[in-house]
């Protein structure tokens, strides 16, 4: 059983696509973030599946070295292709579950473009940090311009009154894998000492 504990090796969790979406540019990213993961020795957790941007950052990251952990509910086993070449998989009851564990084994949460999934996962890592369930960075790897509608979205909802600012900045947005990565990293270190996730 590898050691899940975060704070020894950096844990990311990633959160994108079951779908490889319209343009290449996204499966470069999720290799590009895969791989950025391996060189740093850092390790990999997500969704344990194979398919779309998920199989990618996921086949990126072994081939560079990284450790990679995938959650998948047992009901999704088939849906998205447990991987089966993972370090570990760690095969669930409830999609609670595998959130609970992902959010645990991680230092920093990053979402690549994605779907519904992706949005969930996102938001509520967000509202959790926001609430202080966690202190764990939350960033958003915004590629090609897709998540473009959405920052103006956030944008609108704080001058519309509904999100504060400060709200706003606990969501760190970049379009570089490599530098998102790394600016997250450096405030996982920050806030270390506050990182666990904890019911309140
Ligand atoms: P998607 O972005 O819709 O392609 O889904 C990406 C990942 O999110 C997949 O692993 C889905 O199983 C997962 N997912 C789907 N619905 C939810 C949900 N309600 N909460 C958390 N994860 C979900």
């Amino acid at each position: 059983m590898v050691d899940m504990r975060p704070g020894a090796k950096l844990s990311i969790c990633i959160y994108c696509g079951s779908r490889s979406g319209d343009d290449p540019a996204f499966a470069d990213a999720a290799r590009a973030v895969g791989r950025a993961i391996g060189e740093r020795g850092w390790r990999l957790v997500y969704g344990g599946g194979r398919v779309g941007l998920m199989g990618e950052v996921a086949d990126a990251a072994l081939a560079a070295g990284a450790t990679v952990i995938g959650v998948i509910p047992r009901a999704l086993m088939a849906r998205e292709h447990g991987h089966r070449g993972l370090d570990e998989l760690i095969v669930v009851d409830t999609m609670h579950e595998r959130k609970r564990l992902m959010a645990e084994h991680s230092d920093a949460f990053i979402a690549l473009p994605g779907g519904i999934g992706t949005f969930e996962e996102l938001f509520e890592a967000w509202t959790w940090l926001q609430l202080g369930y966690h202190a764990k960075p939350v960033g958003l790897l915004n590629v090609a311009g897709y998540y473009d509608g959405l920052l103006s979205f956030l944008e609108q909802a704080v001058g519309r009154g509904f999100l504060s600012q400060a709200q706003r900045e606990l969501l760190g947005v970049g379009t570089e894998a490599a530098a998102l990565l790394d600016r997250l990293a450096a405030a996982a270190s920050r806030s270390a000492s506050g990182g666990d996730y904890r019911e309140i």
